[in-house]
């Protein structure tokens, strides 16, 4: 660097253009190393005991038949002993016979320590008495074991009755939203996706990278609703149902923290959680702060953590991932990675931490959750 810098200095001297013709480089190519030197705090621990409110350790089974559970509970134990994190929520647990083998295998031998959601029968919405159905199967879910219920964002951009888009707002799951309030059990919602899955994957789009590979992440054109016509549809339930308790994943949109915290404001039955969106609130250190310490009894700790998760290093279980976010939250170390990754996964930019003060730590880390799942503060 220097000796060429000295050569550019000495042809300029000489009266010359210049030394060097700018060359190429290909993208993905590019890794730059951070000149800073900046403070760097190892958070093995997270400074109180954790609940993850947002993992999957099991995808359910569409057929509700059998439970796949994706890594034995010994090996999840271990990790999370090591990190202090006390209990994961995993929230794909599936229905039907699925469900019941997740609850025997996570939550019946390890009461203290994992907790199962159910889902609904997404497969069954054409069909004839819907809503009725659904709804006697979050009782019978909850009879089941399962203490609350989780809606994967395939409702209002997969989930389909004859060709069109079912919206998140339809009608057939009002007996579900009511079933879930009477028994008390919160339903963690995740609806849209980041903003840039919106927006054509070009050179304009931030998550380039990440979309161009993934083009099926994209949720631009075609049929699509928007971003902000997902997130009313939405709000449009929490409104509606207004005894039942609902956590909003990942934020609902982590990029327009305005929209969400002008929401919180409006529906007292709305809470929060971050997983996988500590790189969109980490880019925005001052405003996440004050959006976690004005409604710190409304926010979540999640990650989306699944094991063995290679597409999304961002959420892979482990403890890489568990020590990111407890710097994240706990320090005031600037510009770092927010996943363990090779390129920043979901955009190229790093991250601030939040230093956020022990009170908030404790309600964010356990107590908001241990109040929706009816454990002791
Ligand atoms: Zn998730």
């Amino acid at each position: 660097m220097r000796l060429t810098r000295r050569r550019l200095i000495a042809a300029m001297g000489a009266g010359a253009a210049s030394a060097q013709t700018p060359r190429p480089l290909d993208l993905s190519q590019f890794e730059p190393r951070s000149t800073l030197h900046v403070k760097e705090t190892a958070v093995p621990r997270a400074r109180f005991p954790v609940i993850d409110f947002h993992t999957h350790l099991s995808w359910g089974d569409p057929k509700g038949e059998k439970a796949d559970i994706i890594l034995p509970p010994a090996q999840l134990l271990t990790v999370m002993d090591r990190r202090n994190v006390k209990i994961m929520v995993n929230l794909t647990g599936g229905y039907g016979r699925g469900l019941d083998e997740c609850v025997a295998a996570l939550a019946k031998p390890h009461p203290d320590r994992f907790i199962v959601f159910t889902m609904p029968w997404f497969t069954r919405v054409s069909e004839g008495g819907y809503a009725r159905f659904q709804g006697g199967e979050i009782e019978r879910a909850h009879r089941a074991g399962a203490r609350g219920l989780k809606v994967l964002k395939s409702l209002g951009l997969v989930v389909r009755d004859k060709g069109k888009l079912v919206a998140v707002d339809d009608r057939r799951f009002d007996p579900m939203w009511e079933a879930c309030g009477a028994l008390k059990m919160p339903v963690a919602i995740h609806t849209s996706d980041p903003e840039a899955f919106f927006t054509p994957i070009d050179r304009f789009n931030e998550r380039f990278e990440e979309l161009n590979a993934h083009p099926d992440w994209s949720f631009h054109g075609k049929d699509y609703p928007s971003d902000r016509e997902l997130q009313e549809a939405r709000f449009r339930v929490l409104a509606r149902h207004p005894k039942t308790t609902f956590v909003v994943l990942h934020m609902g949109t982590a990029e327009n923290l305005g929209y969400i915290a002008a929401a919180m404001d409006r529906y007292p039955n709305m809470h929060v959680e971050f997983g996988a969106r500590i790189g969109e609130l980490g880019r925005q250190p001052r405003a996440s702060r004050q959006f976690l310490e004005r409604y710190q009894d409304r926010v979540l700790f999640g990650t989306d953590a699944v094991p063995k998760g290679d597409e999304y290093p961002q959420q892979v279980f482990g403890d890489k991932l568990y020590e990111i976010y407890w710097r994240f939250l706990e320090t005031a170390d600037e510009y770092f990675d927010y996943a363990p990754a090779r390129v920043p996964p979901q955009g190229r930019w790093k991250i601030y931490g939040l230093g956020l003060p022990d009170g908030v730590l404790r309600k964010i880390y356990w107590s908001n959750a241990a109040r929706l799942l009816g454990l002791p503060s």
